[in-house]
């Protein structure tokens, strides 16, 4: 290549780089400006789709899941049928699609799938639960014009393993059930059958053809290396030479524990996310399991990443009971952190602080996810970067405890808060057992508490009418984060 090739070549590209930076400058912008409010509006929050959504119990959540949902069913049943002949056909084509459906289901790590799709857990795992009950479909069509031809004779190799991967998808769709009460065994059999399954299946395919075989690769492969993606990402975050591996130690507040850990790698914190913790001295089967916990609190060093984090943890009944009931308050423990996780990392929602007016509504052990979207707006605003103007929180206590495992956070907050942006509304319900009298506490006062159940509705109005620019409602009013 001679140098004026060269020097037009290095122009053109320089031209070009500059071209596709003004491209991604302007699709975020009309992501941010456009897009992202017209979907909130017409598709997340669609009223009238709400109120029959609320009604029909196996309707999506929001409307762009169900046209998701609708767009692909619909491809996938014309898949089905595009050039089908006959019943042999059909059975092929949908042995053929189950496989294809099955590939994505091998990605093993939840938290990056999330990270990588920029979709909310629950929404990912609506996902994932949507390929799994086509790739059943697909397999019951497949079975049943099989079965119907040639019969059932199970003394056949290829009919036993698709017996065998049939009561594998059978399981996988059941063990569902166990998910809320035993979460564990649910994993450990999910994980299990979905293994099992690919052995079964590979036994099935008989002759293993080139698709097939791509196919079972790929499924294989995902898993591997998601797997080798996870296990890498913890000792990345646990191993750093020279320092100490991460340390934990705990307080208990009432039936609420407050998780102190030392990061040997800290990183730049941002509000919105998690992590998984696994605290082997809780037990044996700790090792094993590791729990997501926002977290709450954390402390920088000079360069402004998060040396320490607190996580606030509300006991149930398996690693969190343990927690609360083997480990000593105050001594420090060997802890594994994986992440972080979480809306932050995801970069497609927005920033908090790029709205006028922040309105939030939290009940109980939910104000864990709230505290630190506060102290990442003052922080912000104290350094010039957020538009914020005005924070509002509505928290309804659950628990007798709730208010004093997070009142120094409460009252740091109200502290820092120089230009008194922040209001703080705390409802204490009668029920509670500890008494507390309706006052104002904290630095200038800032923080209210009332001794009633909590308005939601009036508290949402009240705050409209003295909304600043564009008012974000943050919040979820249950138990649960
Ligand atoms: C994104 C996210 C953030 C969370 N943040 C907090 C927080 O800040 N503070 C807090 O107290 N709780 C939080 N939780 C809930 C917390 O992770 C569970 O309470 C905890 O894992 C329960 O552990 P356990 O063995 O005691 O549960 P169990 O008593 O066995 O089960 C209680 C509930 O927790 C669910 N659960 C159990 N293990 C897991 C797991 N590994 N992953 C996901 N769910 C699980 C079960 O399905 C069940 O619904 C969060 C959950 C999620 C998904």
């Amino acid at each position: 290549m001679d140098s004026s090739t060269v020097y037009y070549i290095t122009f053109a590209s320089i031209a070009a780089l500059l071209v596709l930076l003004r491209i991604a400058h302007g699709i975020r912008y009309f992501h941010q400006h456009y897009l992202r409010p017209w979907y909130l509006r017409h598709l997340a929050y669609a009223r009238w789709y709400g109120s029959i959504a609320r009604s029909i119990p196996l309707l999506p959540e929001d409307l762009l899941d169900l046209l998701l949902q609708t767009f692909y069913v619909s491809g996938t049943v014309v898949v089905n049928l595009i050039g089908v002949k006959d019943l042999p056909a059909a059975a092929s084509r949908a042995a053929q699609l189950a496989l294809g459906n099955l590939v994505p289901l091998y990605f093993c790590h939840e938290d990056l799938g999330v990270f990588f799709l920029g979709v909310s857990i629950s929404r990912y795992s609506r996902i994932h639960q949507n390929i799994g009950i086509m790739v059943i479909l697909q397999a019951v069509v497949h079975g049943a014009i099989r079965v119907q031809k040639e019969g059932l004779n199970l003394q056949d190799k290829r009919h036993f393993y698709g017996f065998l991967a049939a009561i594998m998808l059978v399981t996988l769709l059941v063990c569902r059930i166990l998910k809320r009460r035993l979460y564990e065994l649910f994993l450990k059999l999910h994980t299990g059958c979905a293994l099992f399954l690919l052995y079964a299946l590979w036994k099935h395919i008989n002759p293993q053809t080139g698709s097939s075989i791509v196919l079972m690769v790929m499924c294989v492969s995902l898993f591997g290396g998601s797997f080798l993606v996870q296990v890498i990402r913890v000792l990345y975050r646990n191993v750093a030479l020279g320092r100490q591996s991460a340390r934990s130690s705990l307080v208990l507040s009432g039936n609420t524990i407050q998780v102190h850990l030392m990061l040997p790698r800290p990183w730049k914190i941002r509000a919105g996310e998690r992590i998984n913790l696994a605290i082997p001295s809780a037990g044996l089967t700790s090792l094993f399991q590791s729990h997501p916990f926002v977290i709450v609190w954390w402390e920088n060093d000079i360069a402004g990443n998060g040396v320490s984090i607190f996580l606030l943890v509300r006991p149930r009944t398996g690693f969190t009971r343990k927690l609360r009931e083997r480990l000593v308050d105050g001594q420090q423990y060997l802890a594994l952190v994986d992440g972080p996780y979480g809306i932050a990392r995801h970069g497609v929602s927005g920033h908090v602080g790029d709205y006028g007016h922040v309105f939030m509504v939290t009940t109980g052990i939910g104000i864990a996810a709230g505290i630190p979207y506060i102290k990442e707006l003052l922080e912000g605003r104290r350094g010039g970067k957020v538009k914020t103007q005005r924070i509002s929180l509505v928290w309804q206590l659950e628990q007798n405890d709730d208010y004093s495992a997070a009142r120094n956070w409460l009252q740091n907050l109200v502290s820092q808060d120089g230009d008194y942006q922040l209001r703080v509304l705390i409802f204490h319900p009668a029920r509670l057992e500890s008494p507390m009298a309706s006052m104002r506490i904290g630095e200038h006062n800032m923080i209210e508490v009332q001794t009633k159940e909590a308005d939601w509705e009036k508290e949402f109005l009240a705050e409209a009418q003295r909304q600043i620019g564009t008012m974000l409602v943050i919040g979820r009013i249950d138990p649960y984060i």
